[in-house]
């Protein structure tokens, strides 16, 4: 069994999008990384990048992570100017890590927010 497969929870509602049991508005996908839109959008463009493999949070990413946490961060902007968000320094966008129930972390499967488009936003 591969990494990933074995870092998967079959109660995770993220997973499930990953494997397609759940609908979703895919922005990407590779081995690795899935993005998609977020269902409640909080700003023009908002949408989550997520690893495939089901780390719960940030706080349970290890060293082994590294890579793949380097790769998230390095996707988003390109896929935030193909989703419509104005290019850096006028344009931009937040990028959100929510972590635990004090970080506001509602879904436990590590995922990036990426927001941006013209202001003001809901969470803005
Ligand atoms: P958190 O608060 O950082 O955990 O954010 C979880 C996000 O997932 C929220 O912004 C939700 O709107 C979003 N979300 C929850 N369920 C779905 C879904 O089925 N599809 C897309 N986004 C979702």
């Amino acid at each position: 069994m591969s990494a990933t497969l074995a870092r998967h929870d079959p109660d995770c509602i993220f997973c499930k999008i990953i494997a397609g049991q759940i609908p979703s508005k895919k922005v990407y996908e590779d081995e690795e990384l899935f993005a998609f839109h977020d269902i409640h959008p909080a700003a023009p463009v908002h949408f989550m990048i997520v690893p495939k493999a089901h780390i719960p949070s940030l706080a349970q990413a290890t060293e082994a992570d590294g890579a793949l946490l380097g790769r998230i961060m390095l996707l988003a902007p390109k896929l935030a100017l193909e989703q419509g968000c104005n290019p850096y320094p006028e344009g931009g966008f937040r990028v959100m890590v929510n972590t635990g129930a004090e970080g506001g972390q509602e879904v436990h499967h590590l995922h990036v927010h990426v927001m941006g488009g013209k202001r003001p936003w809901s969470r803005g």
